[in-house]
């Protein structure tokens, strides 16, 4: 038995359960007057008419005016048709279970009315409050669907964009989703339209103008609904394009800022090696019988000089290229020992006044560009023979951490201050004392950065002034997973 009819029987059993009590109770039990009988009989069909109908009461009622008739009115025990109280009993009885239940029904439909119109608020609350959550902006005419899917409960949602005649879908569409049919409704509709196949059409304005349709099969809300949802994801489409302008805007400065910063920043450290290069051009010009020693001293400048100039222009394009993700990386399994060592052979020259110790203790191989890693190892090197005096030892060690390999660069040198660790890291920030006269582009360790943070690695300093700093950086360890794919950028 379905559920419907076991609560169609329930019902008539207890309405007929319900006025035999009464009657049994008033009959045997408890001698009560006549208005008493009839007023909890009254009470009984005002109760069924309430709860559960008209049809109820009505039989109810009848039942009623019978059972009153022939157990509490006299002559008791006989039904006398055409006592006129039979007739008014009968007719209070209607006419309670005619109004009882269209005030219970009007009620039930208001509180139905009111419990829907509470969905659709909570609906429409939902839908913006996703809609301002969704991060990816970018992404947004291929999330919208989706969300409004979800929010709706549609089985089918299609978003149409005049512009550029894009289609976005999610579901099992049903809807005819053609290009000139879209566009041709798109440029039409002005109002919600709920079609006779249940699919709903939303217009989507910009303003007064038409911007695109979304179309939703499977859905059952009302009219200002189904405007507020189209609302809605107009003002989302405005948003993402507020956003994306915003971004635009910010990247194009932020570009423009970084190519002052840059152009300043090469113009100031060329100009310092120009200058010494032109002074010995110009001393060897002006005094051609100069000592074979002093005429070495300046051939020796203009040689460090060139090689300076060199080493700025080269870094600054490799930043610039970098910066750019223009920098081509081949990434394979490295062995770390190996790749320590030719670091420290590449960048022999910058640490010649410093004893330097390798200590690898044979470390798993790390998925890595080799060349790139190395240079940031010389770079290490380089800055840790730089800002340390002469003949402190400088060691390079390796080990597994987690799922990485941590190298590790640590010197005795001048340290750095607690307030500057933080900036180093940041392109064109030299820390200032005590070692201003120290040359350099402060473009190592942003590049150096670039660099690990390509490798999904993470690098870091800790360092105390006076005792020495220590260079830490991270790489990813070579999986079976990496192997199978060759990954280049
Ligand atoms: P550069 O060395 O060319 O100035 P870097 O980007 O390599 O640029 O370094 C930025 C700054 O960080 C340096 O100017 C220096 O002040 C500080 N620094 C880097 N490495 C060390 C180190 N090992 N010891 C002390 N200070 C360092």
């Amino acid at each position: 038995m379905d559920s419907r009819r076991f609560i169609i029987i329930f019902r008539w059993t207890v309405a007929a359960a319900a006025l035999a009590g009464i009657v049994l109770v008033y009959s045997r039990w408890l001698h009560v007057n006549q208005t008493t009988v009839a007023l909890t009989l009254l009470l009984l069909i005002l109760t069924l008419a309430a709860n559960w109908g008209f049809r109820y009461a009505l039989v109810t009622s009848l039942a009623a005016t019978v059972c009153y008739n022939f157990f509490f009115l006299p002559p008791i025990g006989r039904i006398t048709i055409a006592d006129s109280q039979n007739w008014l009993a009968l007719f209070v009885f209607l006419v309670t279970a005619a109004v009882g239940s269209r005030l219970s029904q009007k009620a039930r439909d208001q509180a139905s009315r009111a419990r829907s119109r509470q969905r659709e608020v909570e609906l429409s609350f939902q839908l913006g409050r996703e809609l301002l959550q969704l991060d990816d902006v970018g992404n947004l005419q291929t999330a919208l669907p989706v969300l409004i899917a979800r929010v709706t409960h549609a089985s089918g949602v299609v978003l149409y964009l005049l512009d550029g005649d894009r289609v976005f879908q999610h579901g099992s569409t049903v809807i005819s989703a053609e290009v000139p049919h879209l566009r041709q409704v798109a440029l039409s509709l002005r109002e919600p339209d709920l079609e006779a196949t249940g699919e709903v059409r939303i217009p989507i304005m910009a303003g007064a103008r038409p911007r695109g349709l979304l179309t939703m099969t499977g859905v059952r809300v009302s009219s200002e609904s189904l405007q507020t949802i189209g609302g809605l994801v107009s003002i989302s489409l405005d948003r993402a394009q507020a956003l994306a302008d915003l971004a635009k805007g910010e990247a194009t400065k932020e570009s423009e800022r970084l190519r002052t910063l840059i152009i300043d920043s090469i113009t100031h450290e060329l100009r310092t090696p120009l200058t010494s290069i032109k002074g010995a051009a110009s001393a060897l010009r002006a005094n051609r019988n100069m000592p074979a020693d002093m005429r070495d001293d300046l051939i020796d400048v203009v040689d460090e000089e060139s090689d300076r100039l060199n080493l700025l222009v080269e870094r600054a394009t490799e930043m610039g290229k970098l910066d750019a993700r223009q920098v081509h990386m081949t990434f394979r399994a490295v062995n770390v020992h190996d790749l320590l060592e030719q670091a420290r052979h590449d960048c022999a020259s910058s640490y010649a006044h410093h004893p330097i110790t390798i200590v690898d203790g044979n470390v798993p191989d790390v998925w890595a560009d080799a060349e790139l890693v190395q240079k940031v190892v010389c770079n290490l090197i380089e800055n840790a023979a730089k800002y340390s005096p002469e003949q402190t030892p400088i060691t390079v060690s390796a080990r597994v951490q987690g799922s990485a390999v941590s190298i590790a660069v640590a010197d005795r040198g001048y340290g750095i201050d607690p307030s500057e660790q933080s900036f180093i890291f940041d392109r064109f920030y030299r820390a200032r004392n005590p070692h201003e006269h120290i040359s350099g582009s402060g473009m190592g360790l942003a590049i150096s950065r670039a660099i690990v943070e390509a490798h999904d690695g993470t690098i870091e300093v800790t360092s105390q002034p006076g005792s020495g700093s220590v260079f830490t950086f991270t790489l990813p360890l070579a999986t079976a997973a990496h192997e199978a794919t060759l990954v280049e950028m």
